[in-house]
């Protein structure tokens, strides 16, 4: 890869800011200064220096957000704010794009990445990928609802869910908090789910996607990258 494109892919800059580092000698490629942006290195075995920090290539990014409830999970809207716009510069130079779809007033696990085919994998309704959510329903989630879940709850189109399993937390005649974890990702889903019972969620939250938990210790908004031992989990 020419070395101004790997300097401005992994955020150090434009390419213009490239060139002018470059030029002020502001990059070292294993021990030597280098001026060209044209030279070529080899993203694996080379060691290339910006202002004395080592940039480390690396093709794609993941990140964990923990969505706040107010903004939408798309990469554009007119008229709302979108988890894209809650990113830093550091980071926004990837394409990234949210991985499935939270509803503007449900909060918690959001991964984002620039990797198409992580993505594809993931949310693919072969691949069965599990979904925790934890929520809070204005009645009292009975039994009987978990049975129905368990069988397969039909929403308001008439589609037949795929077996999911509700776990009640607490619950008494006026609120409950459950458990849920689904295995596909219909719009509203889990809204619907409960519709169909004649219940309704007043709160949402994503806790897990596949192998991947929210970290609790991120706060609404924020955002890390995966450890390696996440990534490896999911793919
Ligand atoms: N199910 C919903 O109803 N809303 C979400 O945001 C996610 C799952």
């Amino acid at each position: 890869m020419r070395l101004d494109k790997l300097l401005s892919n992994m955020g150090k800059g434009s390419r213009n800011e490239m060139r002018d580092a470059l030029k002020f000698g502001q990059v070292k490629v294993n021990g030597c200064v280098v001026k060209s942006g044209k030279l070529k290195v080899d993203v694996v075995t080379d060691e290339v220096l910006f202002q004395g920090q080592k940039v480390t290539y690396q093709k794609h990014i993941y990140l964990m957000m923990n969505k706040p409830q107010g903004v939408i999970s798309a990469t554009e809207d007119h008229h709302h704010k979108t988890v894209i716009d809650l990113l830093q510069e550091d980071v926004n130079f990837y394409n990234v794009f949210p991985v499935g779809r939270l509803d503007m007033d449900t909060e918690g696990l959001l991964l984002l990445t620039d990797d198409g085919e992580l993505a594809h994998n993931l949310l693919s309704p072969k691949k069965h990928v599990p979904k925790l959510y934890f929520a809070k329903i204005d009645a009292k989630v009975t039994d009987l609802d978990v049975q129905k879940f368990k069988e397969g709850i039909t929403i308001d189109d008439g589609y037949q869910c795929k077996p999911a399993e509700l776990h009640i937390l607490s619950s008494n005649e006026s609120e409950s908090e459950i458990e849920l974890v689904i295995y596909e990702g219909k719009f509203h889903q889990v809204k619907r789910m409960f519709e169909a019972v004649e219940k309704k969620v007043t709160f949402l939250k994503r806790m897990k996607m596949g192998t991947l938990k929210l970290d609790e210790n991120l706060p609404k908004g924020a955002y890390r990258e995966l450890t390696q031992e996440e990534l490896e989990g999911l793919v």
